[in-house]
C-alpha cells in the first residue's frame, strides 16, 4: 500500500470527516498532544475541520470517518467519502454501531421527535441512525466512545508499513488482570460490562474503580446469556440489564439481541 499513496509534501494524505455525532472523537485526536505533532510529520492532514484545513472533496489515502448516517444528506455524502478515500476507516461508536441516536432505530422516531421539538417538520432526519458500514465499504472499525487515540496512530503506522492493522475484540477483562486491575464487580457487586465489551481503552473505568458501561461495544463472541444470568445474581432486574444493553451501542447486534432475550423478547 505504501508505494501507491497520492502524496502530497511527499506525504500520504488524510481526511477526517464528521457524519452525525458529538465531535467527541475528533477531539480524541486533537487531545493526542505530542503524538498527534508526529503523526502530522508522517501524514498530510488535507481535510480536519475541527483543527482548520477544510478540503471535504479531496481525494486521500487513508479517511477517518466519525458519526452515523442519519439525514438524508449523509446517504450522498458518505459515498463520495468512499469514492475519494483509498482506505475508510470508521471512528467512534457512533460510525461503528449507529451510537446513542439509534435509540431511535427501536421505537417510533416521528414519536420521539413530536416530543422533543415543538416544529419536527423542518428537521431533516432519518427514521434510523446506522452504521457507516450499512452504507459503503468499510476497511477498518475502531469502536468506543470516544475511541482511543493510540488505536488511531497505531492504524495509520501500520498502513504507512504496508502493514494491514488488526484490532484485538478480546474482552475488557483480560485488560483488568493484565493491569492488575481489582475487579469491581467480584470486590464492590458492581454491574461492571467488562466480561462482554471488547478492549481497547486499556480498562480505563475499572482501573479508576469504576464499572465498565460497555462503550467500546461487544467483545469478540460475549457470551451475554451468562452475563445476564451474573447480573440478575447482583440483584439486577431484567429491564435493568436491557437497558445496560441498551445503551451507547444499542445498535449492536450482540447487545440488541441481549437486550430483547433478557426482557423475553426472543428473536428478531
Ligand atoms: S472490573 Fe470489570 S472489566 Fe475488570 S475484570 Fe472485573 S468485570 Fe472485568
Ligand atoms: S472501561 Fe468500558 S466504559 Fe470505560 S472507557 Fe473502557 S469500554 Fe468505555
Amino acid at each position: 500500500m505504501a508505494t501507491t499513496f497520492k502524496a502530497v509534501n511527499g506525504k500520504p494524505t488524510v481526511a477526517i470527516h464528521k457524519f452525525s455525532s458529538c465531535d467527541g472523537c475528533q477531539l480524541a485526536f486533537l487531545n493526542l498532544g505530542e503524538p498527534l505533532l508526529q503523526l502530522a510529520e508522517l501524514v498530510e492532514l488535507v481535510h480536519f475541520p475541527e483543527a482548520g484545513p477544510v478540503a471535504e472533496e479531496a481525494q486521500v489515502d487513508i479517511a477517518f470517518v466519525e458519526g452515523s448516517i442519519s439525514t438524508q444528506a449523509e446517504y450522498a455524502r458518505i459515498r463520495r467519502v468512499r469514492e475519494n478515500s483509498r482506505y475508510l476507516i470508521t471512528i467512534g461508536a457512533c460510525a461503528t454501531s449507529g451510537g446513542l441516536q439509534a435509540l431511535r432505530n427501536h421505537r417510533d422516531s416521528a414519536d420521539w421527535l413530536a416530543g422533543v421539538y415543538a416544529r419536527p417538520e423542518y428537521l431533516d432526519s432519518l427514521a434510523t441512525a446506522t452504521p457507516i458500514a450499512e452504507h459503503v465499504r468499510v476497511d477498518l472499525e475502531l469502536w468506543g466512545c470516544p475511541i482511543n487515540g493510540q488505536q488511531v496512530i497505531a492504524a495509520v503506522r501500520s498502513l504507512l508499513f504496508g502493514v494491514t492493522p488488526v484490532v484485538n475484540h478480546d474482552a475488557l477483562c483480560l485488560d483488568c488482570k493484565r493491569n492488575g486491575n481489582v475487579c469491581v464487580m467480584v470486590t464492590k457487586g458492581e454491574p461492571c460490562m467488562g466480561p462482554v465489551t471488547g478492549t481497547g481503552c486499556g480498562a480505563l473505568c475499572p482501573q479508576m474503580g469504576r464499572a465498565c458501561y460497555a462503550c467500546y461495544g461487544p467483545a469478540e463472541n460475549p457470551n451475554t446469556a451468562s452475563f445476564s444470568q451474573r447480573l440478575q445474581g447482583l440483584g439486577l432486574m431484567p429491564q435493568q440489564i436491557s437497558d445496560r444493553f441498551m445503551f451507547i451501542n444499542n445498535n449492536a447486534p450482540g447487545f440488541t439481541q441481549a437486550a430483547k432475550d433478557v426482557v423475553g423478547g426472543g428473536d428478531d
